[in-house]
């Protein structure tokens, strides 16, 4: 008889909608809860269609608070789910600010859909605020390297992936009908990033490992070659009094930004122009990081200074609308920093449809542009993009920096698996397209995993 059992649920064969379920010991426990984001009808059904009874669920283990690992929670909740759900500390609060916005999107999608006429079933929202509510009663805050027991024969413990704040690795023991080591990598960060520390993998011999492979096939520039570039940027385009807006996500990379223009600006290396933070969820998750600096990098210098690190005079965080819409009027130069990081909703959008047609101005992305997004547009060169139903000349410049990225990239995954230690008997690569997907089978080959799957969406392996 297997000890255990694996089927995966999300972030096979794509990076989004993230959940493995585990079954083991007599528990059944799902590895993450992520939406699927994208293609908006293809993301909604998968979305929807849950493929599991969730009250048949014993306990759910989330790996960060991005949305495309627990999007889903408030979903499963609202049909029943009503068991724990594991999270570290940092992890849980950062929850708590993530699921109210991502309800209030849904319920804003709706809203649209409706006013065109599309109702029924289809366009109701997924799950509502008092969904997302609901979630943050059933979260057990369980810290990095504290060992849990699920069931007597069922433990897990987390270990940081030093890829946003509270980001874990899961390692999973299973001593029923022999000992079966599971590790889950969640997302994998870099190594030497600021505020983030740097991944902590759990090391020795591993049945099972799963494992990311977002920039599996890809290096990313150095961290110092970024922000040298980053000041370049900043100079030129404040030299000719322009903008530079910067679409980021409101969790992790606001912050990363924020930190690199500090350091510019306290070298000297930067203007002295106004900056702007203009996200009400970057000002939420801004606040979740000031409550946890214990989970930062280099703590001791950082606890010192955790009230200041993420401030500084020429820097506003802009929570209200009217005072959003009053940053369009103003003129340059200036950094603007918004929200969605991949420019498919949010305030980057109004400030775009201001500033996108003028050449003083700078668009530059610091993150992952998935297919079918208009930041992917923006940055492949489109001559005019679609805003709010209207078209607009892109003339503004555009500009790209990889290396402010929150994910590994091939070198680090590299060192992530070396780090592991092994012997590793199998390996299933998941969250990751199929090019970057195929390289990370290669670098597991090449460290010596015995063998190397590439799981679909819905399929099962005993372990
Ligand atoms: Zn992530």
């Amino acid at each position: 008889m297997a000890t255990a059992k694996l089927t995966f649920w999300g972030a096979a064969g794509q990076v989004t909608g993230s959940m493995h379920l585990l079954e083991a010991a007599g528990a059944r426990v799902l590895l993450d809860a992520g939406l699927f984001q994208g293609r908006r009808a293809e993301s909604a059904a998968l979305n929807r269609n849950l493929p599991f009874d969730p009250r048949r669920i014993d306990a759910i283990v989330v790996s960060h608070a991005h949305i495309d690992h627990i999007g889903r929670l408030p979903l499963l909740v609202r049909h029943g789910y009503h068991g724990p759900i594991y999270a570290t500390p940092a992890s849980r609060d950062l929850t708590a600010v993530m699921l109210p916005d991502a309800a209030k999107i849904q319920e804003k999608d709706a809203e649209f859909l409706a006013r065109r006429g599309k109702k029924g079933p289809e366009s109701d929202p997924l799950y509502n605020l008092a969904d997302a509510i609901a979630v943050q009663d059933l979260i057990v805050g369980l810290p990095y390297r504290r060992i849990h027991y699920l069931r007597k024969n069922l433990a897990f413990e987390y270990t940081d992936a030093g890829h946003i704040l509270g980001s874990a690795s899961v390692d999973l023991r299973v001593t029923e009908g022999g000992n079966h080591r599971i590790v889950f990598s969640g997302d994998i960060g870099r190594f030497g990033l600021p505020i983030i520390r740097d991944p902590d993998p759990p090391t020795g011999p591993i049945d099972t490992l799963i494992v990311e492979s977002t920039y599996g096939n890809r290096d990313h520039e150095a961290i110092s070659g970024a922000a040298q570039r980053l000041a370049e940027i900043v100079r030129r385009v404040a030299g000719r009094g322009g903008k530079v807006f910067i679409p980021a996500f409101a969790l992790g990379r606001a912050q990363e930004m924020v930190y690199a223009l500090h350091e510019l600006y306290r070298a000297g290396l930067i203007p002295e122009i106004k900056m702007y933070v203009d996200s009400p969820l970057a000002v939420e998750t801004t606040t979740v990081f000031r409550m946890h600096p214990e989970v930062f990098d280099r703590r001791e210098q950082m606890l010192e200074h955790s009230d200041v690190i993420l401030d500084f005079p020429l820097l506003r965080y802009i929570r209200a609308a009217e005072d959003s819409k009053r940053l369009n009027l103003q003129v340059g130069p200036a950094v603007i920093i918004a929200a969605s990081g991949m420019v498919e909703s949010g305030r980057i959008l109004h400030h775009l449809a201001h500033g996108i047609g003028d050449p003083k101005n700078c668009v530059l992305f610091v993150g992952f542009q998935a297919e079918h997004t208009l930041g992917r547009r923006i940055l492949e060169g489109a001559r005019q993009v679609k805003i709010f139903g209207d078209l607009y000349d892109v003339r503004a410049e555009v500009e790209s920096l990889q290396g402010y990225s929150a994910h590994a990239d091939r070198k680090e995954l590299r060192t992530w698996v070396k780090m592991l230690g092994g012997p590793i008997r199998r390996a299933f690569v998941v969250h990751g397209e199929a090019e970057p997907a195929a390289a990370m089978v290669g670098i597991l080959k090449e460290e010596g995993v015995g063998e190397v799957v590439v799981p679909q969406m819905g399929q099962s392996f005993d372990l």
